[in-house]
């Protein structure tokens, strides 16, 4: 298990986060971290970490499980809200990261594959340099989500 947490990509990047360094952290919530993707293809393209090193749903607690998904639900609303994409796709894979993260990707109407996954879009396209958000969008996306999960989570408290 240390070993796994100290080469896991996703345990480094929370670390980042907790340390303040990570220019793409959006929000924590109960049980994870709420960050934009690192390319903007897909604008308003987000992530969400698990708290728990785990690479399995099962494996977390039940009750945790239950919280990680309501919180993964808010998170992915607060998305589809900020942007109204066409469609919001949600995909928990960690093939090449088994730490559970979801990815949260709005779909457009401008969409080149709209009916197939996001990956069978070559990554020289979705991942090319330009694809990379400045300072300022990186803030402006950000701050979009932020609104949004405020107006979710306010609505919600009353
Ligand atoms: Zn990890």
């Amino acid at each position: 298990m240390q070993y796994l947490l100290r080469h896991c990509t996703i345990c480094k990047e929370i670390k980042a986060i907790q340390n303040g360094s990570s220019k793409f952290f959006i929000r924590e919530m109960l049980t994870g971290y709420l960050i934009l993707y690192t390319y903007q293809f897909y604008r308003g393209y987000s992530v969400f970490f698990c708290k728990k090193h785990v690479s399995e749903l099962h494996e977390l607690p039940k009750k945790f499980r239950i919280q990680f998904l309501a919180d993964m639900s808010i998170a992915a609303e607060s998305v589809y809200k900020a942007f109204h994409p066409k469609k919001l796709n949600y995909e928990l894979l960690g093939n090449t990261a088994p730490h559970l993260h979801w990815h949260i990707i709005p779909r457009y109407e401008n969409d080149p594959i709209p009916q197939r996954p996001i990956w069978c879009i070559d990554s020289s396209i979705t991942c090319a340099l330009k694809m990379k958000p400045t300072h300022n969008e990186i803030v402006t996306l950000k701050t979009k989500i932020i609104d949004s999960y405020k107006i979710i989570t306010q609505r919600r408290a009353v």
